[in-house]
């Protein structure tokens, strides 16, 4: 989502004359757009901006705003760790950045625009025309959340769940496609509590994807991330039936143990979550999935763990995320866990031991076989082009020929950790649309 809102500031400065830069030592405005999700994450701010002080240590100052998650989060205590930041934006207020870059400009100081205006921001960006032209684009269909997990920052710095209006939506992914996007990610805290009413009746994600899906040009539709309490069934069912909806699905589970679950509120039972997998599976047969794990969380006993490496070796998840338990500031879960941090590090390694086996296997899975991947960009210097397969795999081919934007089949003949390799079946056979 923070690349979907960088894109969208972008697109906010660039009629005041301000464009995108690579060359960090030329800007004459930074904006560091932050993530809370970790603790490193602030870390990683303090340090940037530790670094652009030395970059600029002999030249004119540039402006510097920190928006996002951290900049909610941190608020006014940003300006009192650090001289250097002229504006502190809140994820829900960065449609105001025009106006607050100009305030900065005629000597206002420390401008301080954390408010949860989230209505007021889509409606102004409403106005904005998107520049985006990935082939792969983002869309924020969804903000903030009401889940309240107990180690989660997301409801405090995102705010309460907003869904953007239906039209609105359908109207820039349009535009996402005229601007060149074959492939569209719905974006959200809780992506699949969209719940948008309208005068004459209510609009889910299902009906979104549906919609969508009717798109002529548009390839392919992924939406992340899922709860599973929001896990309905015409969602389920528009699996089955929106052959563009993309089989991989990131639902994150955090623990297989129904008493960790508890302890975290996440609202469903391992039972409940292993019966939607079931369900998704009778619906699409050959969908796979990821998920997110947190290791070491207050209360896990070995048993608890030893719950949660049965969960990933039964679901196969071929990708996820996994750390150790880091508590945030202003959430309900405890300071300090009662778990030892070694035995917790353990734990993570041994999980991400397991989650690695089911990787490599899954890639196994794809050699000699051919898979159906959509070129995104050609890699700087290299006569190679990177794309992805349904299932998000990275695909890597050689190819003399500009592949962006295309869609082959491939035959895999190799793989790494991070990449499948393979070649073009048949260079004239590109596939126009999906089967
Ligand atoms: S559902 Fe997701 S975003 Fe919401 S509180 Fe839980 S972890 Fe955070």
């Amino acid at each position: 989502m923070n690349r979907y809102d960088s894109n969208r500031i972008l697109d906010l400065v660039k009629p005041m004359g301000y464009i995108f830069t690579k060359n960090s030592s030329e800007a004459d405005c930074y904006i560091l757009n932050t993530c809370h999700i970790r603790e490193k994450a602030t870390d990683k701010v303090y340090h940037d901006i530790g670094r652009l002080k030395k970059e600029f240590r002999n030249k004119k100052k540039p402006m510097l705003l920190v928006t996002g998650c951290v900049a909610q989060a941190e608020n006014q205590e940003m300006f009192n760790r650090e001289k250097y930041i002229d504006g502190v934006v809140g994820p829900q207020s960065y449609h105001q950045i025009p106006d607050i870059i100009k305030e900065i400009e005629y000597g206002k100081k420390k401008i301080n625009s954390t408010e949860f205006e989230v209505i007021e921001k889509f409606d102004s960006l409403n106005l904005v025309k998107s520049s985006n032209s990935k082939i792969s684009s983002f869309l924020t269909i969804q903000e903030g959340c009401d889940k309240f997990c107990h180690f989660c920052v997301v409801p405090y710095t995102r705010g309460p769940e907003y869904s953007r209006s239906f039209d609105e939506i359908i109207s820039e992914a349009k535009q996402l496609i005229a601007n060149g996007a074959k492939e569209i990610t719905l974006l959200g805290q809780n992506v699949n509590a969209y719940h948008y009413e309208s005068k004459t009746r209510t609009f889910r994600l299902a009906d979104l994807i549906i919609q969508l899906n009717n798109l002529k040009e548009l390839k392919r539709i992924r939406y992340t991330t899922s709860h599973p309490k929001d896990v309905t069934e015409d969602l389920i069912e528009a699996h089955k039936t929106c052959e563009k909806l993309m089989p991989i699905l990131h639902l994150p589970v955090q623990s297989g143990s129904s008493k960790i679950l508890k302890a975290m509120n996440r609202k469903h039972s391992i039972e409940e979550y292993f019966e939607i997998i079931v369900n998704l599976k009778k619906a699409r047969p050959n969908i796979k999935f990821s998920s997110d794990f947190i290791v070491g969380y207050p209360g896990e006993t070995e048993n608890d763990f030893q719950h949660t490496l049965d969960l990933i070796r039964k679901i196969e998840f071929i990708n996820s995320y996994s750390f150790v338990y880091s508590p945030r500031p202003g959430t309900p879960a405890p300071k300090i866990s009662n778990v030892d941090l070694v035995i917790a590090k353990k734990r993570l390694v041994k999980l991400q031991e397991v989650l690695e086996k089911i990787q490599i296997k899954s890639k196994k899975e794809f050699l000699h076989k051919l898979t159906e991947v959509l070129f995104e960009n050609k890699i700087k210097n290299h006569n190679k082009y990177f794309g992805r397969d349904k299932f998000l795999n990275s695909i890597i081919v050689e190819s003399s020929k500009d592949l962006t934007g295309k869609m082959f089949n491939i035959k895999i003949d190799d793989f790494n950790h991070n990449n499948l390799f393979g070649k073009i079946v048949d260079s004239k056979k590109e596939i126009s649309l999906l089967k």
